[in-house]
């Protein structure tokens, strides 16, 4: 075991981790350089195209240091926002982290807030500065914030450039010197932390695991701690650049195993792997419960692909243990699921993955909060879908839910930053500055506020130098009424909306014109409305047309005319006829594009 170090890495998104762990493994000959492409551990389609590690990758390496072989096992973590729930995991099967902070950008919000997850583990600490690079490069300054931040010495700081390789192979050595080795008893009954399972098609689920105490054998018959669920070790290995059949897995190291488990539900990511014959008395702490923060519908476009669209989010969720879904129906929208996110950018990776690795054409509706309705029967009520609301006679109050949210951004962008959050109705609570440019912002503010485009709107007017990281801080009263929205009468369940009283008379105008917009002209006026009760509030109208598209062409460019006319047919993709209107699906996310 002294042999063995198990390590993250752990910095705010684009800092560069993913590119470090690629100059890593090119070091260590885990990888090829003819194998090498940029970023090799995102290896899901839409990670590579949005360029962000969505879920953490675990890969062993072999190095040799003054002649001694050390096995590395790298578990690689995403960092983003709504994702700190793998950090979690991820750092609670390690014994170290390498934190990255790029020199350009300095310490941000997600910096810190995986660096305290680190801490409380009781990980050791690496610090790193990446991309010097670049002209852009502030070397002394980061310095200067990490030193304020770790209470570490400057000389402690190891300065690389992820993209060229410099300073990489100091990065290797210290993992060895700066990072405790695991400890744990090899003989003791086995005690494994799951950290992560995958799907696959051909050989079930793959579920991967640290060793803390004991060993498992293949052949061992195996058993879950939470669920209880009892199988046959038929593979374990270690996880190279693919998988390699191991006979043993020992404390202290970190494997997978196949064992003819094909449900979702079979395996508990964070659950505790022991031996049925000689189990371990307690299983491993320190997984947190996930917590959907968001809320929405997704609906398959066609109908009948129901079935279909509930294997696929089965096995979605195999690989991504913070999603939940239950069934629900909509009158506008037939039966689809309710499903809960971390957060928006989650349930946009959803909607990407369900269709590009499933072939699902999916409608998602309005996202939102879950709200805690009291009833006048001293009932508590979990709201998740603004349909689900009782009747307002029977609902005594509502509350909803609050977080504290830190921001961090350059001094210059501090009166928009503030303004933003108090629009939001956010609550300053605290305002430090960190360095003479660069301040800290702590706010309470209700979660629906910043589900909606709170991210957006912080990442613009900042130029992109804010960064934001929140967590759930309780719930508080909130005077809520429920705004629903009427095309040519018919009231469409999919578009109402929990709102803020204050708020209503605004947001149902702004509502009716953004349908407006995103509603296509049809062969007959459409009215749309906006009403709280019975109360109509707000009103537009997409007037009727009978256009051809084709007729400007004047009959004369050919291509041209396919282009619009395979144009229109694409526009024609994830629409969904409600009574006798086609709606889009941007129209069911209109409430993400208000001003
Ligand atoms: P992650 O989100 O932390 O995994 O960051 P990535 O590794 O995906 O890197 C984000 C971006 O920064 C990519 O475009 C990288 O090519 C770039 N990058 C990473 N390290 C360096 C570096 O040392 N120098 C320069 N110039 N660019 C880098
Ligand atoms: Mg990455």
């Amino acid at each position: 075991m002294e042999n063995i170090r198990n390590f993250c890495i752990i910095a705010h998104i684009d800092h560069g981790k993913s590119t470090l762990a690629d100059r890593m493994l090119q070091q260590t000959n885990t990888i090829t350089d003819r194998e090498m492409q940029n970023q090799v551990l995102d290896d899901m389609d839409l990670e590579r195209e949005k360029g962000i590690t969505i879920k953490s990758h675990a890969i062993q390496m072999e190095y040799d240091f003054e002649g001694t072989p050390y096995q590395f096992n790298l578990i690689d973590t995403p960092g983003h926002v709504d994702f700190s729930y793998e950090v979690s995991r991820a750092i609670a099967s390690c014994e170290g982290a390498l934190l990255v902070v790029d020199a350009t950008q300095g310490i941000q919000a997600q910096t810190i807030s995986n660096l305290y997850l680190a801490v409380n583990h009781d990980l050791d600490i690496i610090p790193i500065i990446n991309k010097i690079d670049m002209d852009a490069a502030m070397v002394d300054d980061v310095k200067d914030q990490i030193v304020d931040l770790l209470g570490c010495k400057r000389d402690e700081i190891i300065c690389v450039s992820a993209r060229t390789g410099f300073g990489v192979d100091l990065v290797l050595e210290s993992i060895i010197t700066r990072i405790k080795p695991p400890s744990g008893d090899s003989n003791a009954p086995l005690q494994a932390l799951v950290f992560d399972s995958v799907f696959n098609s051909f050989r079930g689920i793959i579920a991967y695991f640290r060793v803390f105490n004991g060993t498992l054998k293949s052949g061992d018959k195996v058993k879950f701690f939470n669920t209880g669920k009892t199988y046959y070790a038929e593979e374990i290995g270690y996880m190279k650049m693919k998988l390699m059949p191991k006979q043993e897995i020992k404390a202290g190291e970190v494997g997978y195993i196949i064992s003819g488990m094909k449900n979702a539900v079979d395996v508990k990511v964070g659950d505790t792997l022991t031996n049925f014959e000689n189990p371990c008395k307690t299983s491993i702490a320190g997984f947190e419960d996930v917590k959907p923060m968001v809320f929405a519908g997704i609906y398959p476009v066609d109908n009948d692909a129901y079935e279909d669209l509930r294997a696929s989010m089965e096995k979605l969720q195999l690989n991504d243990a913070s999603l939940t879904f239950e069934p629900e129906s909509s009158l506008a929208l037939g039966f689809g699921f309710r499903c809960g996110f971390l957060g928006l950018l989650h349930m946009e990776i959803v909607q990407e993955r369900l269709f590009r690795e499933f072939n699902m054409d999916v409608i998602t509706t309005v996202p939102n909060v879950s709200f805690k309705v009291y009833t006048t029967k001293k009932e508590i009520i979990d709201v998740h879908n603004p349909s689900g609301l009782p009747a307002a006679t029977l609902i005594d109050y509502i509350d909803e839910p609050i977080i504290q949210a830190q921001v961090i951004t350059k001094s210059e962008y501090l009166g928009q930053v503030m303004k933003l959050c108090i629009d939001k109705r956010g609550i300053l609570k605290s305002q430090i500055f960190l360095t003479s440019d660069r301040v800290e912002l702590t706010f309470t503010m209700p979660l629906s506020d910043i589900v909606i485009d709170f991210y957006d709107k912080l990442k613009s007017i900042s130029r992109g130098y804010a960064s934001f990281d929140y967590f759930l801080n309780g719930y508080q009263r909130a005077d809520l009424v429920k705004l629903d929205i009427l095309l040519n009468g018919e009231m469409v369940d999919a578009l109402s909306s929990l709102i803020h009283r204050d708020y209503a008379y605004n947001f149902g105008r702004k509502m009716c014109e953004k349908l407006q917009e995103l509603i296509p002209r049809q062969q007959f006026d459409i009215a749309i409305q906006a009403a709280i009760g019975a109360k109509i509030i707000a009103r537009e109208t997409v007037k009727a047309v009978r256009k051809d598209v084709t007729a400007k062409c004047y009959g004369g460019d050919i291509s041209r005319k396919r282009k619009l006319l395979e144009k229109q047919k694409k526009g024609k993709r994830r629409m969904r006829q409600v009574g006798n209107v086609e709606v889009p699906q941007e129209a069911f996310l209109a409430i993400l594009k208000l001003d």
